[in-house]
């Protein structure tokens, strides 16, 4: 049975997805401030947590970055009250894998959770041996990618995206094309979470031989470098 954390202040909302999370079919903890919520990700090992952006003590963004600085790698979805603030979280790149504005209905939540998870569950089992692009190194067992031998932290989409790229080096990807496959066929949210998660990657690969380039009109591309100038 999967783990979820609920990290929500406003009652109703939390009693709400509790409810009919469990009635999902899932472990469902809660907790009402952003310190209590942070202290609970990090001891419990949740497969989910569905975070609020506004909380008392500490905020959304502010969890979001803690927990991956401390190689937390917890699928994510936050949530926002506004379409507003979604601009403002995702021009901040806390570092979530997904993001849902309120209101939203039970059925889209569960949708969501599912899609995050399935992804999980289906990369976790694609395992075998590594894959080595010029000084980078992609453990698909761990899930864990190496530049110059030195690991480098990525959350669950960074590393999903990184390897849709790896797969399809040399070929342009439009945001769409990257929008369906990672966060599903289903998914109604907005394109710029390609664009964010695109951000942190290539300022995670600055130390590497491989660039991820932006085709004009076309999408991202994954290229390696020649000159090996260090
Ligand atoms: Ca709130």
């Amino acid at each position: 049975m999967s783990k979820i954390l609920i990290i929500e202040d406003e009652l109703s909302i939390q009693k709400l997805l509790s409810y009919d999370l469990k009635q999902a079919g899932y472990d469902v903890y809660v907790a009402s401030t952003g310190t209590e919520g942070y202290k609970k990700a990090i001891d419990g090992d949740f497969d989910l947590i569905l975070l609020d952006l506004m909380l008392p003590g500490m905020d959304g963004i502010e969890i979001c970055q803690k927990l991956r600085i401390e190689n937390n790698n917890t699928y994510i979805i936050m949530l926002t009250a506004r379409e507003d603030e979604l601009d403002k979280i995702m021009g901040l790149e806390a570092g979530a894998d997904d993001y849902m504005t309120k209101p939203f209905s039970p059925r889209e939540v569960v949708a969501r959770i599912k899609a995050g998870l399935r992804r999980q569950k289906f990369n976790q089992g694609d395992t075998s041996n590594n894959i080595i692009l010029k000084d980078l190194t992609v453990d698909l067992d761990r899930h864990e990618i190496y530049i110059k031998g030195n690991l480098v932290p990525l959350t669950f989409k960074e590393f999903e995206l990184l390897l849709f790229l790896i797969k399809n080096k040399g070929i342009a990807l439009s945001r769409d094309v990257l929008l369906e496959t990672l966060w599903g066929f289903e998914y109604d949210g907005d394109t710029r979470i390609v664009d964010v998660h695109i951000f942190k990657l290539r300022e995670k690969l600055t130390e590497s031989n491989i660039n991820i380039i932006t085709k004009r009109g076309l999408g991202y591309m994954l290229e390696e470098v020649n000159n090996e100038s260090n």
